[in-house]
């Protein structure tokens, strides 16, 4: 198909010079870009008429498994009281209720969201402690069916006791071994220090030398991580991760807040990615993460908090330049880039950049701006006046999943439907204290 009369912006941190051109897409790849294109014999044409075509967002850390805790009463009597409390009386009380048919809604709904918001890609975090065997495919195929890119893992964790902590493993292994058909691929998936004893971070080392896979793991969200390792373990936080191969290439090491400059540095160097997530941090009152402006494998996270990468970027710069008054907009727009670069790279192939032979995931904006939107601009256009409200099309994998705000193949209304009857059940699932 040919796009037509778009201005385009080649790649969200570092743009060519922004000009209107015409892209064709070919077997789901972006095949040719340039003015005035000549439409092939028999080739479908979308007249764009000016806005804005761009590369489509990558989340790079969340959880699926949320998407339908928006609004959930509390399953507790006191509030939690700190990071710790959260877990237990929240998440652990919504995952341990999850079953296939919750799952499947939840990829569902928080697939549905994030194409609304020009994002086609998510590097997920599942957790579903009675639902382990499979629960990957259901989060794969339901993502596909919908036109959303994963890499996804299973939480390995001790919290739910050893037979759940083994089902975790096979299902990481499981799913790694099924490979990437450019739709999804897995990784070792893993939740934090704090939850997993010495046995369970050796099969995860052992794994992950066995099956060349990085590990996603929470570290450091926050000052429990470190204080309940040593406590527990009497190890180090990095340390044991580093003494079974577990900070290496590929490795997604997501919040880091208590890490210092120096463990930031040994694990960039093991050639770790970091998942940086600020409403998250700031939700959960965990502490501000300066590691986005110490390191450069940064992609952005929302940890769940839906996939509008428009909104994360800004909160990621609000709170970051008032921490530190020192960054630049642009830096936002390469947490961007990265979070793409992290997911094609897994899945084997190109994409995040407008580019021929990159994977044909566009967003189109009916943004008119009011200033000059050039290379040099962008990035402020990015942080004070783009959002996800001006997303209208949305391309994934070639195909068209969202047309002029509505989705293309779907019923979306009796989706939400199902969404709700779900989250009703999952609610009314969880143990009440
Ligand atoms: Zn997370």
């Amino acid at each position: 198909m040919l796009l037509r009369g778009a201005t385009i912006l080649t790649r969200w941190s570092n743009p060519d010079a922004l000009a209107q051109a015409d892209v064709r897409i070919q077997d789901g790849v972006i095949a040719e870009i340039g003015p005035n294109l000549t439409p092939l014999p028999g080739e479908p044409v979308t007249e764009l008429g000016g806005g804005l075509l761009a590369p489509s967002f990558v989340c790079g850390h969340t959880h699926l498994y949320s998407a339908l805790a928006r609004g959930m009463p509390p399953a507790s009597a006191t509030p939690p009281n700190g990071f710790l409390e959260i877990l237990d009386k929240v998440w652990w009380k919504l995952d341990r209720a999850l079953d296939a048919d919750s799952v499947r809604a939840s990829a569902r709904m928080g697939a549905l969201d994030a194409l609304r918001c020009g994002t086609t890609g998510l590097i997920d975090h599942h957790a579903s402690p009675n639902f382990v065997d499979g629960s990957l495919d259901v989060v794969a195929d339901n993502l596909r069916d919908i036109g959303v890119r994963g890499l996804l893992c299973y939480e390995t964790s001790d919290r739910d006791g050893e037979a759940i902590r083994d089902a975790g493993l096979q299902e990481n292994a499981r799913f790694i071994r099924r490979g990437s058909d450019k739709w999804t691929a897995g990784m070792l998936g893993a939740h934090a220090s704090f939850t997993l004893g010495d046995d369970s971070l050796d099969a995860l080392g052992d794994l992950a030398q066995s099956l060349d896979a990085g590990l996603h793991i929470h570290v450091a969200e926050g000052t429990d991580d470190r204080q309940q390792t040593r406590q527990r373990y009497g190890a180090d936080l990095l340390g044991r991760m580093a003494d079974r191969g577990l900070l290496r290439p590929g490795t997604i090491l997501a919040h880091c807040v208590d890490l210092t400059d120096s463990e930031i540095a040994q694990a960039a160097e093991a050639g770790c990615h970091f998942a940086h997530n600020p409403s998250s941090n700031l939700n959960n009152r965990v502490g501000f993460s300066p590691l986005w402006q110490r390191a450069d494998a940064v992609v952005l996270g929302t940890d769940g908090i839906g996939a509008d990468m428009y909104s994360e970027a800004k909160m990621a710069w609000f709170r970051g330049t008032e921490a530190t008054g020192a960054l630049s907009p642009g830096r936002v727009a390469q947490m961007l880039d990265a979070s793409a670069d992290l997911l094609y790279c897994n899945l084997g192939m190109k994409g995040g950049a407008i580019v021929p032979g990159f994977a044909a995931d566009l967003q189109w904006l009916n943004y008119d701006s009011p200033t000059p939107l050039t290379a040099d601009t962008i990035a402020g256009h990015l942080l004070f006046g783009m959002g996800s409200q001006f997303v209208q099309h949305v391309w994934s994998g070639g195909r068209q999943v969202l047309k002029s705000g509505e989705f293309c193949a779907l019923d979306e209304a009796a989706e939400r439907h199902e969404g709700r009857v779900q989250a009703k059940r999952l609610w009314a699932g969880r143990v009440v204290d």
